[in-house]
């Protein structure tokens, strides 16, 4: 099942990740810090594409809070973001996330007012090390949506669940899913003296079950057109 996306305890704003403390550089990349140490999923929406000289995104977290994150070890080229979906208005979501932190930045927060140069030099960062591309995944809607369309996939999986049988997305009639779910599903409502409607299952995300083509429609202009591609990316991280 999806976990719940709004729990901040499994996604973490951006200063609330653990810390790469910076000490391994490129060049030890086989020593400690490793991604696989840090649980931490980080959602954040990508608000641009700075890549310069490393593939580059700048990202906003669920508090407001903008970071850069690097691609390590990739040139300018070396990643097609817009083909992996991490694009502007999209949600990234990144697995192992940790928080670099500048080796000259101190670790108490100063009190003094600083100069701008002063800020951005000590800005932390999400840095994603040589071969570790994989761990960022996109989903094609803004992180608030991305949350909401989330909460809704784990509803209709928690109510599938609970009740064995799952349900017209358009009229909310129940049955039983078309595919692999279906002799459970169709055993259970019969001893309850049920016949049981054979559900179409939507071919864009698999998430969504439909009476037919009719309800297909409706449901499709009733707003599982702006869900669809999401419900696919979010079911394709979480399906594991
Ligand atoms: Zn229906
Ligand atoms: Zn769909």
């Amino acid at each position: 099942m999806i976990p719940d996306l709004g729990d901040r305890s499994l996604f973490p704003p951006f200063l609330e990740l653990p810390e790469d403390n910076g000490a391994s550089s490129s060049s030890s990349s086989s020593s400690s810090a490793t991604p696989a140490d840090s649980n931490a999923v980080l959602l954040a929406q990508i608000k641009d594409n700075m890549t310069i000289t490393k593939p580059t995104l700048v990202l906003t977290d669920r508090d407001g809070h903008g970071f850069a994150l690097v691609f390590d070890g990739l040139d300018r080229d070396g990643l097609d973001l817009g083909k992996l979906g991490l694009k502007k208005g999209a949600t990234a979501v990144v697995r192992g996330a940790r928080q670099t932190v500048p080796a000259a930045r101190s670790n108490e927060q100063s009190a003094q007012p600083e100069t701008l140069t002063a800020k951005a030099a000590r800005r932390q960062f999400l840095r994603i090390a040589p071969g570790q591309a994989h761990t960022v995944q996109a989903v094609p809607t803004g992180l608030e949506q991305t949350i909401a369309i989330a909460a809704t996939l784990r509803a209709q999986q928690t109510r599938t669940l609970a009740e064995g049988c799952s349900h017209c997305a358009a009229c909310g009639v129940s049955g039983s899913p078309g595919a692999a779910g279906a002799a459970a599903a169709a055993g259970a409502a019969e001893t309850q003296g049920l016949s049981i409607k054979k559900l179409l299952r939507c071919t864009g995300c698999g998430q969504a079950w439909y009476c037919d083509r009719a309800c297909q429609t409706k449901g499709w202009s009733n707003g599982h057109k702006s869900e669809c591609k999401a419900l696919k990316a979010l079911s394709a991280i979480w399906s594991e």
